[in-house]
């Protein structure tokens, strides 16, 4: 029978009839596959309620995770009231809805927005250490010695309408990016557990009974000789390494040949269930192609915000079981305007001269709103005197913005195809755009400055300036300029039914002994992404498929023999 399975070698099912006549190689209540954020939270919730885990991962594990910036959005934590905050989860659902729309079901919005602050906490309680200190002002990323944070579009005028603006993104303590930091803590808490790790084990396939359900999964497990090599790879493409991605796809590719050449075929049987965690597909390009045309086309002069192990395993396996999916199409599109400040005061047209986003809203509204231009072209159009400011302000942000924001900025001005004229019909010809639509738009605009109110777009006060007379200078900032660094991860996966976080088809039904977690599936940021949710929604989701397998093990366990 097992050689029968081994001639399934690849294909995302194998049949079997019985699991009980089945030879495994290894068994446990649950078997987690991906250990990034969403799988070691859904590991470490099941062991310590008593269920058997083996957690999977094709790497060393932490995924994306690891890399992130360790922010987790919340509302109602002790940090922000020793801030002084006034915030709660009913002010919290408030604003998510607009963010959020209908991409989950209004309740479980609430249940998310209800339970944030639990969630911090217990991520406070497995050991991840928030700081306290709150930045103000508007950032991508607060500066170092900041904790708590504006994460999204909190003090947009429309969005302050409905919900009073508050700071949710909390930043775990450290310098830089911290997600290391979060899912170091969580690891070093999960590695004192029963939790049993398989590393650079890649599942292929759900393994499947006569009545359907999922009971174990099959992996192509690599030798410990080869653990170092396979794991360099991964190591060498860490997600926000500029001018990385023809180079890494070659990696990825070389990842493939080893893990075919070298895995060893195991079967691993899951009593209760099988959660899927295995992240997004931004390093899948047949599935890029697929679902954002624009972004594959420009993904050599763009940065995947992902790791070689956001590769669609998930998606890919649970389609193949009948799965629906959710906000495939939507991806995460991350412009960074600023730091330096000075370059919120200009203005951003597409190549019909049109303006067409508030300059200042969160980098990923931003990033989103360039990619929906035609051929996901636009330009930054400032004055001479405002590019001046911004210089001065990148040499005085202090060295951790300047290496992460400034010199960005600065090498896009330097090399980005910047465009420089005395005035705006000339500069309109040298970037290809209608002299007279740029003159109308630039006209509109100054009326706007002069009445204080931005009618079109509700850019903040505080940057809606006059462009002069000139000079002027237009920064490129199309998707097709590798310097204007726009980074990009995907938002969507499989569908669930959102009380239990089970995989379910187009028809509402689910797959018997399926879960799933995290950015593999279509959950709250699958429509838009602000700092700190999908970290939020990996420690919701990955709970939530651990607890929905902890009573179905206890039913099956009350459950006449
Ligand atoms: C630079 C950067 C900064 C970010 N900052 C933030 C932030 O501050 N706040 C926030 O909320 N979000 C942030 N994000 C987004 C966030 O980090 C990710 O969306 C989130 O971590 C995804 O978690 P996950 O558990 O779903 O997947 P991951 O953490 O990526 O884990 C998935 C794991 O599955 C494994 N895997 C894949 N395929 C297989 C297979 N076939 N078999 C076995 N294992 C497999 C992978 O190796 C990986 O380890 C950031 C992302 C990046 C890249």
């Amino acid at each position: 029978m097992r050689d029968e399975m081994i001639s399934q070698d690849g294909q995302p099912v194998i049949s079997i009839e019985n699991a009980d006549m089945f030879q495994w190689d290894d068994a446990a209540d649950v078997v987690v596959v991906g250990y990034g954020g969403a799988g070691i939270c859904a590991a470490l919730e099941l062991v310590e309620n008593g269920a058997s885990v083996i957690a999977i991962d094709r790497f060393n594990g932490g995924g994306a995770t690891a890399f992130s910036g360790g922010v987790v959005y919340a509302a109602g934590t002790d940090i922000q009231r020793q801030n002084g905050v006034e915030d709660d989860p009913d002010n919290m659902l408030k604003y998510l809805r607009l963010e959020v729309g209908d991409v989950v079901q209004p309740e479980t919005l609430k249940r998310f927005c209800d339970q944030s602050a639990g969630n911090l906490q217990w991520l406070q309680s497995h050991g991840v250490v928030f700081g306290t200190k709150l930045y103000t002002g508007k950032t991508t990323y607060p500066p170092e010695g900041y904790f708590l944070q504006y994460s999204g579009n909190e003090k947009v005028e429309a969005y302050c309408r409905d919900a009073k603006p508050a700071p949710r993104g909390h930043r775990t303590l450290g310098r830089g990016f911290t997600g290391n930091k979060l899912y170091r803590a969580l690891r070093e808490t999960a590695d004192r557990s029963a939790i049993r790790k398989k590393l650079h084990t890649i599942v292929q396939s759900l393994v499947v009974d006569g009545d359907g359900r999922v009971v174990g999964v099959a992996a192509l497990e690599l030798p410990a000789a080869k653990h170092a090599e396979h794991q360099k790879y991964y190591d060498k493409f860490p997600p926000t390494a500029p001018f990385k991605e023809s180079k890494a796809e070659t990696a990825s590719k070389a990842a493939r040949v080893m893990e075919r050449e070298h895995g060893q075929l195991r079967y691993i049987r899951a009593k209760t269930g099988v959660i899927l965690s295995t992240g997004g597909f931004v390093f899948n390009l047949d599935m890029l192609g697929q679902h954002a045309p624009m972004l594959s086309k420009h993904y050599k002069t763009m940065m995947r915000l992902g790791t070689l192990g956001d590769d669609g395993t998930a998606v890919q396996l649970g389609t193949a079981l009948g799965a629906d999916t959710v906000g495939m199409d939507a991806m995460f599109v991350g412009r960074v305007q600023s730091p330096p400040a000075a370059l919120l005061d200009g203005i951003l047209v597409n190549q019909t001269g049109d303006r067409f986003a508030n300059e200042a809203v969160y980098v990923g509204t931003l990033g989103r709103a360039i990619a929906a231009q035609p051929e996901g072209k636009a330009w930054l159009i400032m004055s001479t005197k405002d590019i001046r400011k911004a210089m001065r302000q990148v040499a005085t942000d202090g060295l951790d913005a300047f290496m992460r924001f400034g010199a960005p900025a600065m090498l896009n001005l330097m090399l980005g195809g910047t465009k420089r004229a005395r005035d705006l019909d000339v500069l309109a010809e040298k970037c290809g755009i209608n002299p007279n639509r740029l003159r109308q738009t630039v006209r509109r605009y100054e009326d706007m400055v002069r009445n204080r109110h931005d009618d079109d777009f509700s850019k903040l006060k505080d940057h809606l300036k006059s462009l002069g007379n000139g000079p002027y200078v237009a920064m490129n900032v199309s998707l097709a300029n590798r310097y204007s660094f726009i980074t990009f991860h995907t938002l969507g996966g499989l569908a669930l039914e959102e009380a239990t976080g089970a995989v379910r088809r187009a028809d509402g039904s689910t797959i018997a002994g399926l879960y799933a977690a995290g950015r593999a599936t279509g959950s709250i940021p699958s429509r838009t992404y602000i700092s700190g949710l999908s970290l939020a929604d990996c420690v919701f989701t990955g709970r939530r498929a651990a607890q929905s397998c902890l009573r179905e093990a206890e039913q099956d366990a009350l459950a006449p023999a």
